[in-house]
């Protein structure tokens, strides 16, 4: 219960009745991408579940009935379309027009997920955002197909 309420104050904040990707006021907010904190529509969610993989979007409905704790946390630790638009909005990475593979896979909106993560876990986010130039490079996948920055040398530890 205490899960769900956490979630029903999230999915009152106005800014999160709006998807975060299409931002069209027309589609109701249906699905929430955990791990990246934000909340999308229907078919802006197809879309995450066809393109993204769940390391780089975890959707999930927001009808459903089980959460974990790890879960709210993660979303609340983010607070929502509000500071995900405004985070990625440094990298021109915000607006609609953006393909969500260019957003989601990029190294800004991996520092956002790592950062999520961190303070999910009671830590202080230690690392540097990246730069304008870091933030817009996609990640790529290595050899053990682990997701990584396609440029090395601005590997953030
Ligand atoms: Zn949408």
């Amino acid at each position: 219960m205490e899960m769900q309420q956490a979630l029903q104050s999230l999915m009152n904040v106005e800014e999160n009745r709006v998807c975060a990707d299409c931002q069209n006021e027309q589609l109701r907010v249906t699905h929430v991408s955990v791990n990246n904190s934000a909340f999308i529509c229907s078919p802006c969610a197809e879309l995450h579940a066809q393109d993204l993989t769940p390391l780089i979007s975890l959707v999930r409905p927001l009808n459903s009935d089980f959460w974990s704790h790890e879960q709210i946390s993660t979303l609340r630790a983010g607070g929502g379309n509000r500071e995900f638009s405004m985070f990625m909005s440094k990298y021109e990475l915000a607006t609609p027009k953006v393909e969500l593979n260019r957003k989601y896979n990029s190294v800004s909106c991996q520092y956002w997920r790592d950062k999520l993560h961190q303070i999910q876990n009671g830590l202080i986010p230690q690392t540097e955002m990246p730069t304008k130039m870091q933030g817009v490079v996609q990640m790529d996948r290595d050899v053990e197909g682990d997701w990584c920055l396609v440029d090395k040398s601005s590997v953030m530890v």
